[in-house]
């Protein structure tokens, strides 16, 4: 952690709070009344609000061995964002509740909380309030995003129709790839503390666990292209899981493409070294915080302009399934986590 370390007994549940919110900024009209009073006030005038709340819990979630605060706090804001966009709506608001143990300085909630602060500025977003509180263990972190959206034009997971294109952004299973990186680093380091990690040749995939990005871009292209998906969810746990989710929410089935499944160079390779298959890091890794979302085939001719954007399949009628066609030609059913590579 940081240079010094002052218990934040010192200051106080208050004096905590307003040092972390000294330097507060508003950024957006829609925030009427902000921190430092009983609630906020937010008018959206006249559009409608969407609203998630995402939790992160030490050792469950995270580690502090191997992920910095600053990327933490950035990470917990960026994961909720990931969902308002996944609406097709804009972040606009956040909250932040926190819960730490007396092992936590005012200075490692401080580092905290300059990640929130960057995330917020580089998605313009206001921290409009929190909570804060001891607790016995630990670091809990509980964000709640609030976002906004036109009347009628969120987008959910259950209006996949028949024939239409699936899409997602970027690229899957580096995150999956560099947690098992720092994983196998933690795990050296604590056999032979003199060792030192070499990620040299990681820094993409242990830049897609330790900072993701969400698609704000994905959003802003769809909109500017007047492409209005069908259904749309964030990849937070893994394609398989997320297509299971769109089909059962849609009443549809799908066939997704592995040669279709776009997968970084550096995820390939490192995931060789572990002995897994990458796809298997792209079916059930998770954590990519990408786009998946189905469109109308109309749309086809503008979506291969984007090289952000794979079309890895098509949706098709429920009692298909979700179905992946393998590279040798194979169909296999997919389960949430119960695909392994089929060689
Ligand atoms: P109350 O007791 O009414 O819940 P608090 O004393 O907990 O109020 O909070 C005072 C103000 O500081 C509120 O506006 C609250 O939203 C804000 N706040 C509390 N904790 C945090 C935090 N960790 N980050 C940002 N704002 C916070
Ligand atoms: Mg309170």
């Amino acid at each position: 952690m940081s240079e010094g370390h002052t218990d934040i007994s010192t200051l106080g549940e208050f004096g905590l709070i307003d040092r972390l919110t000294q330097n507060n900024e508003t950024r957006h009209a829609s925030t009427i009344l902000s921190i430092g009073d009983d609630a906020a006030v937010i008018d959206h005038f006249g559009r409608q609000t969407v609203i998630s709340t995402d939790m992160l819990v030490e050792g469950i979630h995270f580690d502090l061995a191997y992920t910095p605060l600053k990327h933490l706090g950035y990470k917990a804001v960026v994961v909720n964002l990931s969902d308002i966009y996944a609406m097709n709506a804009t972040p606009t608001q956040i909250t932040v509740g926190l819960a730490m143990s007396n092992r936590f300085s005012v200075e490692a909630i401080d580092e905290l909380y300059e990640g929130i602060y960057a995330a917020c500025e580089r998605y313009n977003v206001d921290l409009v309030g929190g909570d804060t509180c001891s607790a016995p263990k630990g670091l809990t972190i509980s964000i709640t995003a609030i976002g906004e959206v036109a009347p009628g034009k969120f987008v959910t997971r259950s209006g996949a129709q028949l024939n239409d294109l699936v899409c997602v952004s970027g690229d899957l299973g580096a995150a999956y790839v560099g947690l098992q990186l720092l994983e196998r680093e933690k795990r050296i380091f604590s056999e032979n503390p003199s060792i030192q990690p070499d990620l040299q040749n990681n820094v993409y995939t242990i830049g897609r666990i330790l900072k993701p990005e969400p698609r704000a871009d994905i959003i802003n292209w769809l909109e500017k292209n007047e492409i209005v998906p069908t259904s749309m969810i964030d990849v937070s746990d893994g394609l398989s899981s997320e297509l299971l989710h769109i089909s059962n929410k849609s009443g549809v089935g799908c066939v997704v493409y592995e040669d279709k499944i776009p997968i970084h160079t550096e995820t390939k390779q490192t995931a060789l070294e572990f002995n897994i298959a990458p796809t298997t890091c792209a079916l059930n890794g998770g954590e990519d915080y990408e786009l998946l979302f189905t469109v109308n085939q109309s749309a086809y001719e503008k979506l291969v302009l984007s090289e952000q954007i794979s079309i890895i399949g098509y949706i098709t009628e429920a009692n298909k399934g979700v179905v992946l066609t393998t590279k040798s030609g194979n169909n296999h059913k997919l389960t949430a986590q119960g695909w392994t590579a089929f060689s």
